[in-house]
């Protein structure tokens, strides 16, 4: 029989499998400290439950969802890259970011991902399969653990490694309530941000969940025309009806709307382009983060000088849209969107 997901059931799901086994009620509350406050790694670890619960446990449930199988650490900026294996041989990578004394924790959301953005590796070799919600809780746990090694803990989950989280959504869904439990990690609403390339129906669903969560979106071209040729979903939804599910979005959770925008040299980094999306997010309060490119090799594709990203930020500062150019942690260790996973899927496809 297959096992039961440990980090896939939520504090009450817990109690009510140890309850099924005549366990008295505070055993799911020890359980879940030592899962979420001491990370544990293994049910020996978990001296305060009895011997007999352990190997019941170990017989029943999977306690680990993934396993770290590389592990990437920048010095300069305590940024650190996990690779994880899933118990199917598939491979998905998280990322932990600092900022002055606590951490972010991005994730993946699929194994590989079928949106066709061009300028992106996790779609590179489409999607293997949705990840399950125990698999997301698990890669935050130990990027975790890799924030308690470096003194501190994580306090915000960003869904933005491989995957479109929207295509993934009950999963998804089921993860985020997982992590914001007071009793689990503890992360809350506010503190997880979701980044879709634009499925609309998606963002209209997650609107009246009723969740304060912070909701970025990929629009990296501020024209149809542009914006259809650098990602395929634009084909089905096209910036019109994307912006009305933006707008409904923040009416109805009351969260300003991140844009994101890749820049891109020679595609969509011109002063034209800047005043273009400036008039295109301006009537939204919405919040513009400007990535530059991280270059993939397979896409040929470059990203423009500082003095470029500079005076495109300005455009869009000068009439009126906050902006931001975001700060790069990654790239010393191929921290962009599934460089990782590709490159050692690529290693393994020579070897
Ligand atoms: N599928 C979701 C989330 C994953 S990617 C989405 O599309 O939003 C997180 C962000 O990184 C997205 O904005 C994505 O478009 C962007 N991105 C992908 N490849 C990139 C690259 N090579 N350089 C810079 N940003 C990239």
């Amino acid at each position: 029989m297959e096992k039961t997901a440990l980090k896939g059931l939520s504090r009450e799901e817990a109690a009510a499998l140890l309850g099924s086994w005549g366990e008295p009620r505070y055993r799911a509350a020890q359980l879940y400290t030592w899962l979420y406050r001491r990370l544990a790694r293994s049910y020996a670890e978990m001296t305060d439950l009895p011997a007999e619960l352990r190997a019941r446990l170990a017989d029943k449930t999977e306690l680990n969802a993934v396993t770290v199988t590389r592990r990437e650490f920048s010095q300069a900026t305590g940024t650190v890259k996990l690779l994880f294996s899933l118990r199917d041989g598939q491979a998905v990578e998280g990322v932990l970011m600092r900022y002055r004394n606590w951490f972010s924790a991005c994730i993946s959301s699929q194994a590989g991902c079928r949106m066709g953005c061009r300028f992106c590796a996790s779609t590179l070799g489409g999607l293997a399969r949705n990840l399950e919600a125990a698999e997301m809780v698990d890669e935050v746990v130990a990027l975790a653990r890799e924030a308690r090694a470096q003194g501190g803990r994580v306090r915000s989950v960003v869904l933005m490694g491989t995957g479109e989280p929207l295509d993934n959504y009950e999963a998804v869904l089921h993860f985020i309530h997982l992590i914001a439990q007071p009793e689990g990690l503890g992360i809350g609403y506010r503190h997880i941000s979701l980044s879709t390339c634009g499925l609309v129906p998606g963002i209209r669903r997650l609107a009246r969940e009723g969740l304060p969560l912070t909701l970025s979106v990929s629009l990296h071209a501020p024209t149809d025309e542009l914006r259809s040729r650098l990602m395929p979903v634009n084909r089905r939804y096209a910036l019109p009806e994307l912006l009305a599910a933006c707008r409904e979005y923040a009416a109805l959770t009351g969260r300003r709307v991140t844009f994101e925008y890749a820049l891109i040299a020679g595609v969509n980094d011109s002063a034209r382009q800047a005043r273009a999306l400036a008039q295109l997010v301006g009537g939204l309060s919405a919040h513009v983060n400007l990535i530059p490119l991280n270059p993939v090799a397979e896409r040929g594709l470059a990203r423009p000088d500082r003095r470029r990203i500079t005076a495109f930020a300005a455009i869009l500062r000068a009439r009126g849209v906050p902006t931001t150019v975001r700060r790069e942690l990654g790239t010393d260790i191929s921290a962009a969107c599934g460089q990782l996973r590709h490159r050692v899927l690529g290693e393994e496809g020579r070897a």
